[in-house]
């Protein structure tokens, strides 16, 4: 018979270690909490560091709640400010890097990713810069400020949106991408220029096809033997999963901390969420790492419910967004290796591109179409099978997808 939970630590104070100890609360575990980050926030949502906390000074963190509460309402221990660097399985303790031990019925690794570093710039003469936190999201903005002159190492979506504040606020902007276009992995072609082309209006250049070899004190040295005059290099080229507790474990990592539909790891009461699990995801017909926001919320609301006994699959398929300038895009699912539909007029800035593989659609991208973006949502969750005629025609409504057949 399993046994009573109730003690559960969680590990890692961001997002889905949050949500997690929300959802413990409010789906009625009165046992304790103990939330162990090494960052002195308390848990909160990363989305604004690229987009509001760049945009205006005065944006705030958006905390999940005000350290207090966490104690006063929620009654959960939350304990900053020193990472977890061990555990014994067996006897079911965690210890931090302060010499504290935690003991625990069930554990969630709620820990996150961390940024890939440029071996490139280590030790370079000039300033280079991750952003992954408050601080980080900080220290861009006073260059914003400064109207400093920005090189951008990948363009990605955190690096893209860098690169659209600071270029809304009168900075030189140049990035580096070691691909022949933006966001080749996620994005169609057309909406890659797309963005391109925004930022282009906005002065912003575009280095493609090449790498960063070095750097002097004022600027960046690029493989095709360019050199880019720069303050400061923001480096934003991918992250990695913080499993260094999971490897001490001997949990199995491929790139992830491997868990199953319901978060649950290889040892027995050890539970992950979040960026850093590897979970099996339907349109990409493997194990991937899932880094979004919704991810990071809903999956963790699903494990904390299996940490207490209950049976929940979490399967949503993988959706982010990015907002620069008057774009919005969204990207449900996989867009790669499979056929594009548009919907939509794909010069008028507001249009759909379904992706489909036979006749499974495993993907879908919205520009300024958020409407079309929820309903598409919907369909590939549901695995649902619209005829692929209706979905050229731009005319079709796509709630019928999901009507009974
Ligand atoms: C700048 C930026 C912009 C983003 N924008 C978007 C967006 O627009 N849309 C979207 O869908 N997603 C976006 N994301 C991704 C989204 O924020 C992440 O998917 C989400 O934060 C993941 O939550 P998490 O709790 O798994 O990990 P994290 O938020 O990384 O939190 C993990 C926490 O665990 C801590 N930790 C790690 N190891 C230990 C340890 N051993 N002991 C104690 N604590 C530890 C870390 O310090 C961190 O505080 C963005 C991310 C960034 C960085």
């Amino acid at each position: 018979m399993a046994q009573p939970v109730d003690n559960i630590v969680i590990v890692g104070a961001g997002q889905a270690g949050g949500r997690a100890a929300e959802a413990l609360r409010g789906r009625g575990y009165r046992g304790s909490i103990t939330m162990i980050g090494e960052e002195l926030h308390p848990p909160y949502e990363r989305p604004q560091l690229s987009k509001g906390m760049l945009l205006s000074a005065d944006a705030p963190v958006a905390y999940i709640k005000q350290a207090r509460d966490w104690n006063e309402t929620l009654g959960v221990r939350l304990e900053t400010g020193a990472p977890a660097v061990d555990c014994d399985a067996e006897r079911r303790i965690v210890s931090t890097a302060d010499g504290r031990c935690f003991p625990y019925d069930h554990l969630l690794l709620a820990t996150g990713t961390r940024p890939r570093r440029l071996a490139a710039l280590e030790d370079a003469p000039l300033e280079v810069q991750y952003l992954r936190n408050v601080e980080d999201a900080l220290r861009f903005r006073r260059h914003i400020e400064a109207r400093s002159r920005i090189v951008i190492v990948g363009g990605g979506v955190v690096g893209l949106e860098a690169a659209c504040a600071a270029a809304k606020n009168g900075c030189r902007v140049t990035v580096i991408e070691s691909e022949a276009r933006l966001l080749a992995r996620a994005f169609p072609t057309l909406v890659s220029d797309l963005v391109a082309a925004a930022h282009r209006s906005q002065g912003v250049e575009f280095v493609f096809g090449a790498t960063v070899s070095g750097s002097t004190s004022n600027s960046v040295r690029l493989s095709n033997g360019t050199e880019i005059a720069a303050d400061l290099v923001l480096v934003g080229i991918g992250v990695i999963p913080s499993d260094d507790l999971a490897e001490r474990l001997g949990l199995p990592i491929a790139g992830g901390i491997a868990v199953d539909a319901c978060g649950r790891t290889a040892v027995s009461g050890i539970f992950c969420a979040g960026d850093a699990a590897l979970q099996w995801s339907r349109c990409h017909g493997r194990a991937i790492r899932v880094e979004t926001w919704a991810n990071a919320q809903n999956q963790a609301i699903a494990v904390a419910a299996n940490m207490i006994g209950e049976t929940r699959e979490y399967n949503d398929p993988p959706w982010f967004w990015t907002d620069q300038y008057d774009l919005n895009i969204q990207v449900a699912g996989d867009m790669r290796d499979a056929d594009h539909i548009a919907r939509g007029d794909p010069t008028s800035a507001k249009f759909s591109v379904i992706a489909m593989r036979g006749s499974e659609i495993v993907g879908a991208l919205s520009v300024n179409a958020a409407k079309d973006m929820a309903m598409l949502r919907r369909i590939i969750a549901a695995n649902a099978r619209p005829q692929r005629a209706d979905l050229e025609s731009p005319t079709y409504d796509l709630r019928a997808a999901l009507r009974p057949q």
